[in-house]
């Protein structure tokens, strides 16, 4: 890590990158929009740590494939936040079937897990000089977790420029959009990227290398990827994409 930054750089932003659809679909948002975009991953000991591995994987397809892109895109950081597993009982990091809950809530919820990695990436920000923070979180998939809708994140904002004295914008682009709008997201990033047939080899690209499958299956592979086609995360990937593909995707205007 270089010397630490007391300026932040409106044209620059630091995605949270899990190697997943979402979050790689937010990184491709932000390389169309700031002049230099850097990324963080955190370890936690999730199940599907091939996940993880995915990460780099994904970044160098995208420095391959969008010459646009490749210059913009700067440094990887992954953070041990194996923290989490010592405080959770949950099925991403535990060996749990996958259910609902009490109280409504997926065994899939870490509570404050996102609060957790918002600060996490506000203090890289900071240190990074990078003003804008980009997450995928979502409330039209995922409203059960609470730590991922709109207010939660407005306030992450307001408590990190607080608290750091630095004027940090959080950006959310899949808050209100499904897995199908993401799906077309991607497509019309990749159009816009200059690139030969960029939307298709988008798509592509997330579709091989990307995970999102809890069970971290990469054996069985769909036309959205891989999974276990079971579990939630794969219901809801295989779903968006059967949804897109079929022109019924929804955009939520709450
Ligand atoms: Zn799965």
């Amino acid at each position: 890590m270089t010397s630490p930054s007391f300026t932040l750089s409106a044209r620059s932003a630091l995605v949270l990158f899990s190697g997943g659809q979402d979050s790689t679909t937010c990184l491709a948002w932000a390389l169309a929009r700031y002049e230099r975009v850097e990324t963080v991953g955190f370890d936690y000991g999730q199940r599907h740590r091939v996940e993880l591995a995915q990460r780099s994987v994904v970044l160098r397809a995208l420095r391959a494939r969008f010459a646009a892109w490749r210059e913009r895109l700067g440094e990887d950081h992954l953070l041990d936040a194996s923290v989490v597993g010592q405080i959770s009982e949950c099925a991403l990091t535990r060996d749990m079937v996958f259910e609902m809950a009490e109280g409504g809530l997926p065994n899939t919820f870490v509570p404050g897990r996102n609060l957790l990695f918002m600060t996490l990436a506000g203090a890289l920000a900071y240190r990074r000089g990078l003003q804008v923070i980009v997450t995928g979180v979502c409330e039209t998939d995922y409203s059960g977790y609470p730590d991922c809708r709109d207010d939660t994140m407005k306030a992450m904002q307001l408590a990190l420029s607080l608290g750091m004295d630095r004027r940090f914008v959080v950006e959310t682009p899949l808050m209100w959009i499904d897995k199908a709008a993401t799906w077309q997201m991607a497509h019309g990033l990749g159009q816009q990227s200059g690139s030969d047939q960029g939307g298709d080899v988008l798509v592509e690209l997330i579709v091989e290398h990307t995970h999102t499958c809890y069970e971290g299956d990469r054996q069985h592979r769909h036309a959205w990827g891989y999974g276990c086609g079971r579990c939630p995360a794969c219901a809801l990937r295989s779903a968006g994409w059967e949804r897109w593909r079929t022109g019924t995707s929804v955009r939520k205007t709450s």
